[in-house]
């Protein structure tokens, strides 16, 4: 089946539904049971997997969604956590032991660096940045203790791409197991399992939720043994999503797929013209044939999301505000992967250790929606001229 079918298909539950197409949102904490037996039965076997247990071990609504992405990522199977952070700190705090050593490149979103230096820390895991263009280099960086490997491409605010059948190849080789936060391509324009990865992570806030309505994680691991460990660890933590927010996670992915089309479209038309204009300096989306990341980008991505950056030529963040405060159509905001279009400004430089940014002094960061692409770029035409 091809992915655009599963994204249809799968996830849509058992009896439960009684004929609705949508499995209803199961909101429950207790679970009643008819009598002792019905009761004491629901913890015998692989309760985690197949019993729907009490609420804070999971819904009919989180199984769904975890079978939709699973399918879709290709994996053993997905969990659920209650955002794109947890899924990203539950997936490498199951995987990591005090004494451990961890690789994670320096172009990461910002909460997982703040996760590893202020949380990894006092559990005496230490973390070590690495440049993310540094592909099969990353062995000279193992040490005896190094347990896992964590990647993220294109790179939060700066999209700097990665060699990500290189990096998974080497850590597999060492036993190192590897993790890559996939929020950018969603599993439909890149699938890191099927690429070597071990651990896929999608913050299900953006792309898959798809409405800015909602926040939602999802851990997807390539084995069962992985599997069973992040899910246990997940339940041990008390880290759970609501009903209601799987629910919409999983109606939004059913339309994952046309939205991603239609928004990538409008964003390349609208990157390829902004990188024309002479107020700016540089766009960064590796899709365009003139991004350091595009040769990667093209050998191993399905397409492109509508996420990316800009930087302009003015150093004057005064003549920036004019440009982004008239700005109609474009809403000033953090996080993306909604159906309305973004733009946010970063101060750089970032808090970076091998990788600092020293073109500009602030970013850009536009995220194109399903406005019409010839509306969105007379809005940052005019706004191009307010600068
Ligand atoms: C937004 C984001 C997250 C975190 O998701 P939340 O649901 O907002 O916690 C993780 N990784 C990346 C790349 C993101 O953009």
């Amino acid at each position: 089946m091809k992915k655009d079918t599963r994204l249809i298909h799968q996830g849509r539950g058992g009896s439960e539904e009684e004929g609705s197409v949508n499995l209803p949102v199961h909101r429950a904490s207790t679970i009643l049971s008819a009598d002792l037996a019905g009761y004491l039965g629901r913890f015998d076997g692989d309760r985690r997997f197949h019993k729907i247990t009490y609420g804070a071990n999971g819904t009919h609504n989180a199984r769904a969604l975890a079978d939709a992405v699973a399918s879709v990522e290709e994996g053993h199977g997905s969990v659920i956590t209650a955002s794109g952070l947890s899924a990203v700190t539950m997936a490498l705090s199951s995987l990591l032991n005090q004494g451990d050593h961890m690789l994670v490149t320096d172009s990461v979103y910002g909460p997982t660096r703040r996760f590893c230096n202020d949380v990894l820390t006092h559990y005496g895991i230490e973390t070590t940045y690495y440049e993310p263009a540094i592909g099969a280099g990353i062995e000279s960086l193992f040490r005896d203790n190094t347990r896992a490997l964590f990647l993220e491409a294109p790179g939060s605010l700066t999209f700097e791409m990665q060699d990500i059948p290189a990096l998974a190849a080497a850590a597999r080789k060492h036993g190192i197991v590897s993790l890559m936060d996939n929020t950018w391509a969603t599993p439909l324009y890149f699938q890191p399992l099927a690429h070597g990865v071990d651990v896929s992570i999608q913050a299900g806030t953006k792309y898959i939720a798809g409405h800015s309505d909602l926040v939602i994680g999802v851990i997807t691991c390539a084995s069962e043994t992985l599997h069973r460990q992040v899910a246990d660890h997940v339940m041990a933590w008390g880290d759970v999503a609501g009903p209601d927010d799987c629910y919409l996670a999983l109606r939004g992915l059913r339309t994952m797929s046309v939205r991603l089309q239609r928004q990538y479209e409008s964003a390349l038309q609208i990157a390829q013209w902004l990188s024309q204009r002479d107020e700016v300096k540089r766009v960064l989306f590796p899709p365009l044939a003139d991004d350091p990341g595009h040769a990667l980008w093209q050998r191993d991505f399905a397409g492109g999301a509508s996420l990316f950056g800009l930087a302009l030529q003015t150093t004057d963040l005064d003549a920036v505000a004019r440009m982004v405060d008239g700005l109609a159509l474009f809403q000033i905001g953090s996080s993306w992967g909604g159906f309305e279009s973004l733009l946010a400004v970063n101060r750089m430089p970032l808090a970076r250790e091998v990788l600092s940014w020293t073109e500009t002094p602030f970013l850009l960061r536009l995220h194109i929606g399903l406005e019409d692409p010839a509306d969105l770029m007379a809005d940052l035409q005019a706004g191009l001229q307010r600068l």
